[in-house]
C-alpha cells in the first residue's frame, strides 16, 4: 500500500501524485466522442442498465472497470450514475456493501473526462470520508478504476506528512479526504485552491455532517464555490433540511434502492443477539473466539480502553488465532499496518471501535460481534454492514446485550432489522478469570490497562443519550471488575462525585421544602416581629442554593468529573451527547437562568470592576513602582490621539502616530547604543590600565606569578630617598611588593625567566639602577682631590662592613 508506508510514499513520489497514464493530446476524436457521450445522457433509463456498457461513459472508465471485474452495475449505481452525470444534486441510500463507492466514482471521472479537466485545473473533485481507513479505501479504488485517465488523485489524511502533501496540492485533481485534514490545508496551505470545484461528495454523509465534525464542515462548506454538484451518500442517509441547507443543494434526487425492501440491512446478513449479565461478557466473548478459530472475526467494543486491554488480555491468554486491535488513539503507522492485516488474513479477530464501523470494506469477515450495545440503531446497521458485503458476500452478526438492553431490539425490529435472540450454552463457556486474575497480578501495566477499560466502559455507558436503554445505576460494577480480573474494584471518581452530588441535592431538596413550607407561613401571617425573624431565614437559606439553581450547578460541574486519564475517551462518543444527570431533569426555565459565559460579559464584568487589563506594572527592589517608558508617547500627534477620546480606531490615523512615535524611537535607540559604545570603551580602557599595572612581559597577570627580584639591592639603600622623584618611588615599591608575593612563594621562582629581562621591561633595570650608582660615584669623585677621594673611598668601605 504504497501511500500508507512514508518511506515507500517519499521514495516514490512521482508515481504516487501520478496515478494514471501521462496525457495524451486531445484530439478531435476525443471532442466528438465527448459530445456523443454527454448528448446521450438525457436518454439513460436505470431499468434499462444492465452493464456498465449500457451507460454512456468513457473508453477509459469502461476499461478500468472491465480490468477490475467490474461489469453489472449494483441497484445504486444503476439508479445514482445516470442522475450524477446529468448534473444533479444526488441523495444516496443503500444498503452497506451494495457498492455505494463506485455510484459517486464513476460520475467523477466522467464529469472531470467530459470537462477535459488536466492538472493545470486544480481541484475539480472533492471526497470527503469520516475516517482515514475510510479515504484510503476509497483513494484505492478510484487508482484502479481510473487508471486510463489523465487526472492526479491525492489522498489527504491526518497522521501523514503535512508537509509532503502541502507542496502537492496544486497538482491535486481529485482530492480525498478526512474533514479535519482538508480544513488544515484550507487553513494553512496557499497552494490548496478549490475555487473551481466541480463536484463534491460526502461519503458516510450522516456522519460527515453529524455534531461531531460539524464546526469543521460548516468552515470547509463556506470554503467551497457554491456552484457545484453535490452528491451525499450512506447506508443511513440523512434526510435532515437543515443539513441539505448547510450543503445548498439544489433539488436534490433522492436516490433508495433499497427502500422498499423488507429489511435495511443485508440480505445475506444473518443476524442474532444475546443477553447476559456484564460480567459474563468476557467469558462469552473468550469462548466464541476459541470456538471460531478458523474465521475471520470483528469484534465492536464501546471505547479505546477496552480495546486495547481486550487485546492485550487475550494475546497473553492465547487462543490460537491471530489478534489485531483498531482504534483512534494508535499511531497513524500502526492502524495502517493494522488494516492491511487485516484485509489480508483470513484466519483473524479484530478488536476495534466504531472507527471501523463505518464504510470500511474488509473483505470475507464472518463474524461481527457487537460486545457493547450501539448506541443507536444507525452504528448497529454500520457494524453489522461489515459482513455480507457485495454480491456474494455472507456474514453473521452477534449483538451481545445486558438484560436493561433488550429492549433496544425492539428499535431494531422497528428500524426493519430481523433479528433473532439466541442463548449460549452454559457449559460451552470456559471462563478464563482465575487466568486473567493470575494475569494481572503479574502485570502491573495489563492491570492498570483492566482498570482504566472498567473505568471507560462505565463512562461510556453514563455518557450515553439514551437513558432509556443505558443505565450505570443498574451495573453490577464489582461483578464487572471481578470478571476483568480486579479483584478489588477501581474507584469510580466520576460516579462517587455524581452520588454525593445527588445526596447534596436531595438534603437542599429536603431544605427547599422547608422554605416552602415557611413562604406559605409567611404568607398567611401578618406582618409581624416573628414574621421578620423569619423571614431572615427562610431569605437566607435559597441565597446559599436554591433547588434550581443547585441543578443547574451540578449541570455544569459535570465538567469537574475531570478524570484526566479518561478524558479522550470523551471524544469516542458522537459530540451530541447532551450531558445530563442521571437522576434529575432541569426544567425548561432553568436552563435559561444557566446563561452562557460569553466572552462580552466577561469583559463587562472586568469594565464594572474597573480593573484596568493588559497593563504591566513594574516593581523596584524595594517595592516602588516603576513608570515604564516605553509607553510613554513623545510625539505631539501621539499625544493628541490618545487625548481625544473617541470610540473604534481609526487604522489610517493610528498608522501616522505610530510612525510619528517611531521616530522617536529610533533616536531613543541611537542614544542608548552610543552610550553603550561610551561604557564598553570606558570598560575597556579601564580593563587596559588595571592590565599595565600586573602583566609582565609573559602575559601573566597573576601576582604570584610576577619576577623574583629578591636579587636587586634595594633602590632606597642605594639612593638618597631625598633625591627620589615619584617615577623612581612608584616603582621601587611596585618591585619591593613583588618581591614579597615572590618570597612566599618559594618552588615557583624556579621556573621564572631570568630576573633581568623581566626588570628591563619594567623599565627599572638593572642596568638602570648599577650604573646610575656608579655614575654618582664617579661624578663625585671627579669633583675631588685625590686625598678627599681617598677618604670618601676609606668611609665608603667602613660603611660596607
Ligand atoms: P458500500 O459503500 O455501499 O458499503 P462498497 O462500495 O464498499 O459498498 O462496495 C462493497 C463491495 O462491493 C466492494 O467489495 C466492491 O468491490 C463490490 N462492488 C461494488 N460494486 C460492484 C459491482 N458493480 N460489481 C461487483 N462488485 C461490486
Ligand atoms: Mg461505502
Amino acid at each position: 500500500m504504497k501511500k500508507y508506508d512514508e518511506n515507500k510514499s517519499n521514495r516514490s513520489k512521482k508515481s504516487k501524485h501520478r496515478l494514471f497514464k501521462p496525457r495524451k493530446k486531445r484530439n478531435s476524436e476525443e471532442d466528438s466522442a465527448i459530445q456523443y457521450l454527454q448528448g446521450q445522457y438525457e436518454q439513460i433509463v436505470p431499468e434499462n442498465i444492465d452493464t456498465f456498457k449500457d451507460f454512456p461513459l468513457s473508453q477509459k472508465t469502461l476499461k478500468g472497470l472491465k480490468d477490475n471485474n467490474y461489469v453489472k452495475p449494483t441497484d445504486i449505481q444503476r439508479q445514482a450514475i445516470g442522475y450524477a452525470l446529468k448534473g444533479n444534486d444526488i441523495l444516496g441510500a443503500a444498503k452497506t456493501g451494495s457498492g455505494k463507492t463506485l455510484a459517486f466514482l464513476i460520475p467523477i471521472l466522467e464529469q472531470l473526462f467530459c470537462k477535459k479537466w488536466t492538472r493545470l485545473d486544480g481541484v475539480g473533485a472533492l471526497v470527503i470520508s469520516p475516517t482515514r481507513e475510510l479515504a484510503y479505501q476509497i483513494y484505492e479504488i478510484l487508482r484502479k478504476i481510473g487508471q486510463y485517465h489523465d487526472f492526479s488523485a491525492g489522498l489527504i489524511i491526518g497522521g501523514q506528512n503535512l508537509k509532503f502533501e502541502k507542496k502537492r496540492m496544486d497538482q491535486i485533481n481529485i482530492l480525498i479526504c478526512t474533514p479535519g485534514r482538508l480544513l488544515q490545508h484550507m487553513d494553512e496551505n496557499p497552494l490548496f485552491d478549490c475555487s473551481s470545484l466541480q463536484i463534491l461528495v460526502l461519503d458516510e454523509a450522516d456522519r460527515c455532517l453529524d455534531m461531531g465534525f460539524e464546526t469543521t464542515m460548516n468552515a470547509i462548506i463556506e470554503n467551497l464555490p457554491p456552484k457545484r454538484q453535490t452528491l451525499l451518500f450512506s447506508a443511513t442517509q440523512t434526510k435532515s433540511v437543515k443539513d441539505l441547507a448547510r450543503l445548498s443543494l439544489s433539488f436534490p434526487t433522492y436516490i433508495a434502492p433499497h427502500e422498499q425492501t423488507e429489511t435495511v440491512t443485508p440480505d445475506s446478513l444473518q443476524q442474532s443477539y444475546i443477553v447476559c449479565k456484564v460480567d459474563e461478557k468476557v467469558g462469552i466473548l473468550w469462548s466464541f473466539i476459541k470456538n471460531h478459530l478458523k474465521q475471520k472475526v470483528l469484534v465492536f467494543m464501546a471505547t479505546c480502553k477496552q480495546v486495547k486491554f481486550m487485546y492485550e488480555l487475550c494475546c497473553k491468554l492465547r487462543p490460537g488465532v491471530s489478534l489485531l486491535a483498531l482504534y483512534g488513539t494508535l499511531h497513524q503507522e500502526k492502524r495502517e499496518r493494522i488494516y492491511q492485516e487485516f484485509c489480508r488474513k483470513s484466519n483473524v479477530v479484530l478488536f476495534a471501535t466504531d472507527l471501523a464501523s463505518r464504510g470500511l470494506d474488509f473483505p470475507k469477515i464472518n463474524w461481527v460481534i457487537q460486545y457493547d450495545c450501539p448506541e443507536n440503531v444507525e452504528t448497529y446497521i454500520h457494524r453489522a454492514g461489515r459482513t455480507a458485503r457485495g454480491f456474494l458476500g455472507k456474514g453473521d452478526g452477534l449483538l451481545m446485550l445486558l438484560p436493561n438492553e433488550e429492549i433496544f431490539v425492539d428499535d431494531l425490529r422497528k428500524s426493519k432489522i430481523p433479528i433473532n435472540k439466541i442463548s449460549v450454552d452454559p457449559s460451552k463457556v470456559i471462563s478464563p478469570q482465575r487466568k486473567i486474575e493470575a494475569l494481572l497480578s503479574d502485570n502491573i501495566e495489563l492491570k492498570q490497562t483492566a482498570q482504566r477499560a472498567f473505568v471507560s466502559y462505565l463512562k461510556s455507558v453514563f455518557l450515553m443519550k439514551n437513558k432509556d436503554l443505558f443505565n450505570v445505576q443498574l451495573l453490577d460494577t464489582d461483578a464487572y471488575a471481578k470478571s476483568l480480573g480486579l479483584i478489588i474494584p477501581p474507584r469510580i471518581r466520576f460516579l462517587q462525585k455524581l452520588q454525593v452530588k445527588n445526596m447534596f441535592m436531595n438534603k437542599l431538596k429536603e431544605k427547599d421544602n422547608v422554605v416552602e413550607k415557611l413562604n406559605s407561613k409567611f404568607n398567611a401571617k401578618t406582618e409581624s416581629d416573628e414574621f421578620i425573624s423569619e423571614d431572615e431565614q427562610v431569605s437566607n437559606i435559597p441565597k446559599m442554593k436554591t433547588k434550581k439553581e443547585q441543578k443547574t450547578d451540578a449541570n455544569f460541574n459535570f465538567h469537574n468529573f475531570d478524570d484526566s486519564e479518561e478524558e479522550d475517551f470523551l471524544h469516542v462518543k458522537e459530540k451530541n451527547v447532551q450531558l445530563e444527570l442521571i437522576p434529575l431533569e432541569i426544567p425548561k426555565e432553568n436552563k435559561k437562568k444557566a446563561k452562557p459565559v460569553t466572552k462580552a460579559a466577561v469583559a463587562k464584568k472586568i469594565l464594572k470592576k474597573k480593573i484596568k487589563v493588559n497593563t504591566t506594572t513594574k516593581f523596584t527592589d524595594d517595592g516602588e513602582i516603576i513608570e515604564d517608558e516605553k509607553r510613554d508617547v513623545k510625539s505631539e500627534l501621539a499625544k493628541q490621539f490618545l487625548s481625544e477620546d473617541v470610540g473604534g480606531l481609526d487604522i489610517e490615523r493610528a498608522k501616522e502616530v505610530l510612525q510619528e512615535e517611531d521616530k522617536f524611537d529610533k533616536l531613543r535607540f541611537r542614544e542608548k547604543v552610543k552610550a553603550k559604545h561610551k561604557e564598553q570603551k570606558r570598560k575597556l580602557k579601564h580593563k587596559r590600565m588595571e592590565e599595565e599595572g600586573e602583566k609582565d612581559d609573559f602575559g601573566s597577570q597573576s601576582e604570584s606569578d610576577g619576577p623574583d627580584l629578591s636579587w636587586l639591592p634595594d633602590p632606597n639603600k642605594v639612593y638618597d630617598t631625598g633625591d627620589h622623584s615619584d617615577q623612581h618611588e612608584s616603582d621601587s615599591e611596585i618591585i619591593e611588593n613583588r618581591q614579597k608575593v615572590i618570597n612566599t612563594d618559594s618552588e615557583e621562582r624556579y621556573h621564572r625567566p631570568t630576573k633581568r629581562k623581566l626588570v628591563v621591561n619594567r623599565g627599572i633595570s638593572q642596568d638602570s639602577v648599577k650604573p646610575r650608582k656608579i655614575k654618582k660615584v664617579e661624578d663625585i669623585s671627579a669633583a675631588l682631590t685625590v686625598d678627599e677621594a681617598e677618604a670618601l673611598a676609606m668611609q665608603l668601605l667602613y660603611n660596607k662592613k
